[in-house]
């Protein structure tokens, strides 16, 4: 058998299992999952194997909706973001959002160094890695980049909230009289942990300021 259908024959056999648990644990568990969700928060994340919202969370499935891409990014004209934060705004109606980056990140590291895998993720990478530049962070150096990266890691989670303080679509939804806060944090592949900035953006006013740092 292919490598392709190893790994779908393991996924698929894992997945049989896990619903014959989650059955016997809770009987009605899958009536209430199918009868819709209602999550309160709104999670942006990265792409990242490794750093799975629900699982690094212990959430359950229907709690956090979910949004990640390569560097946890908010890029304006990313129309499959937009659409996700106006869906999880005005449908949803969440309470709170979670941008969560992470250390040790491969995108932030190619923003880093510049090198990446393709014309794609080179451009979709363009704003960081300008960014990194403005903060003198980019090397082509390998030791530079390596002694670079957490502070890179650190410094993308501000960015990305400042990029997302600038979305119209959060002030709309604070004019309609919406309790919304935004919290940045940064998961640690090496403890486990999650680090809350403990700078949680609660209104249009707040928002606005952190738009402008960038
Ligand atoms: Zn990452």
């Amino acid at each position: 058998m292919t490598e392709l259908g190893d790994t779908l024959t393991t996924l698929l056999a894992q997945n049989q299992a896990w619903s014959e648990v989650m059955e016997e644990v809770d009987s009605s568990f899958f009536d209430r999952l199918s009868s819709g969700h209602k999550p309160r928060c709104f999670w942006i994340g990265c792409s990242d194997a490794r750093v799975s919202p629900n699982q690094i969370t212990a959430s359950k499935l229907g709690e956090l909706f979910i949004y990640r891409n390569i560097g946890n990014q908010v890029v304006a004209k990313d129309a499959a973001f937009n659409s996700a934060l106006e869906y999880a705004l005005f449908g949803l109606g969440v309470s709170h959002i979670v941008l969560c980056g992470h250390y040790c990140c491969g995108g932030v590291r190619a923003a880093l160094s510049g090198e990446s895998s393709g014309k794609h993720l080179t451009s979709w990478l363009e704003g960081m890695r300008e960014e990194f530049t403005r903060r003198q962070l980019t090397a082509t150096d390998v030791k530079i980049v390596e002694e670079n990266w957490d502070i890179a890691c650190e410094i993308n989670i501000n960015f990305q909230l400042a990029r997302l303080c600038s979305s119209q679509l959060l002030h709309d939804y604070w004019d309609t009289g919406s309790e919304l806060s935004i919290h940045p944090i940064l998961f640690d592949l090496r403890s486990g942990v999650l680090k809350s900035h403990n700078v949680s953006v609660s209104s249009s006013d707040a928002a606005r300021e952190v738009a402008a740092t960038i």
